[in-house]
């Protein structure tokens, strides 16, 4: 009989604004090729946010009490049977959140993010939901796990989820060194896709957004060169001709290429990372990409959008989806061992203990603290000497 300990918390969903410190039963020894990791930093995401107001992320609602979160890292506690030999207790490791089966078309050819079978901590789309990281001990298999240079903090290291999206968008498009890149939205993501694309050798960055506060901390941190605060667009017209919502887009182009002093007569960036998913921003994006550029989508946004195809099929220009990422943590290791993505941490904005999860995302969802400080990242982080 296995033994059991009754000493992990979990932050566990159970409705909408229903979230509930639980205490779960452990145990002690994990399953053959798993660990224990004793979670030491994770950052909320948009995707828990939306789970928690409303019990639902789009189309997949909460069947069952599931904890949230799923951007994480921490120290191995125990080690179960047949693991890796570099896998010993008391190793620092960044959780992937993602579990695919390894055997199917997609996961050989290293497209695993694209797996059918992919389970995903803390998402509802598959059922049983798999519970998220928001534990005080995380119960996980070995190959997902990913050992930390020590030069890399466990904030740093859980921040290492959302900037794989951006990595993976980096890949998608095949950024070169020395190219321009404009990332429309400068929320947490937008803000790692500045930094990731100067880590990754951009010559010159962009961000717009229509928040002045978050294109001032672009700058401050040197993620962006420059800046340009987007108006507050009118909401779109019912029945607006599409011509007419593509000939604003269009002159918004052209106004930032302006005030830039930006030669954009064809599109002034090479590759611009979509990290708003607001319609008029991918439109945006297709104006001011150049012929032969590309256009990456990172933001999720509405499914279903007016966009000015013509404008980038016939100059070339290619739009990429991306989803999730796959073999991104090995090369996120290596830049920030090569010093690539100093300071990132900094977008992280506030930070609470697991038995505050409550307020953490009622932060999240106010936009700002109690402190009055905007959020760019929230997180839930282990008290001192928990560890
Ligand atoms: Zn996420
Ligand atoms: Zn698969």
């Amino acid at each position: 009989m296995t033994s059991h300990v009754n000493t992990n918390k979990a932050a566990v969903l159970h409705g909408p604004k229903d979230l509930r410190i639980e205490t779960r039963s452990l145990p002690t020894t994990p399953p053959a090729g798993h660990v224990h990791v004793t979670v030491l930093a994770t950052g909320l995401c948009g995707s828990d946010l939306h789970y928690y107001l409303h019990g639902r992320n789009g189309d997949f609602a909460l069947r069952h009490p599931m904890a949230l979160g799923h951007e994480s890292a921490g120290i191995i506690s125990a080690v179960g049977p047949e693991c890796p030999a570099q896998l010993s207790v008391g190793k620092r490791v960044a959780i992937e959140a993602g579990l695919y089966c390894r055997e199917c078309e997609r996961c050989q050819e290293g497209r695993y993010n694209l797996c059918p079978s992919m389970r995903f901590a803390s998402s509802a789309k598959t059922y049983p939901h798999l519970d998220g990281t928001l534990q005080s001990t995380l119960t996980w298999p070995a190959w997902g796990v990913h050992l930390l240079p020590t030069s890399v903090s466990y904030e740093v290291g859980a921040l290492i989820e959302p900037l794989s999206v951006v990595l993976q968008g980096i890949r998608r498009c095949a950024l070169a060194n020395g190219e321009r890149v404009l990332v429309t939205g400068a929320g947490a993501v937008g803000l790692l896709a500045c930094a990731a694309a100067k880590g990754a050798g951009a010559s010159y960055v962009v961000a717009v957004d229509i928040d002045e506060g978050r294109l001032d901390f672009a700058k401050r941190n040197s993620w962006a060169d420059q800046t340009y605060t987007l108006a507050k667009s009118a909401p779109p017209v019912q029945g607006e001709e599409p011509a007419v919502t593509m000939g604003k887009a269009q002159r918004v182009a052209k106004e930032m290429g302006e005030a830039l002093s930006l030669d954009s007569s064809a599109g002034a960036f090479d590759v611009v990372f979509e990290c708003s998913g607001v319609p008029s921003c991918v439109q945006l994006a297709i104006f001011s990409t150049r012929p032969g550029g590309r256009v990456v989508l990172i933001g999720m946004g509405s499914p279903i959008q007016t966009l000015p195809i013509g404008a980038a099929a016939l100059r070339e220009v290619d739009i990429l989806g991306v989803f999730r990422y796959a073999n991104t943590y090995p090369l996120a290791m290596e830049m920030l061992q090569r010093g690539e993505l100093k300071g990132i941490e900094k977008v992280i904005s506030h930070r609470y203990t697991l038995e505050e999860a409550g307020e953490a995302f009622e932060t999240l969802a106010r936009g700002r603290g109690r402190d009055g400080r905007g959020v760019t990242k929230v997180f839930v982080v282990a008290e001192e000497g928990e560890e």
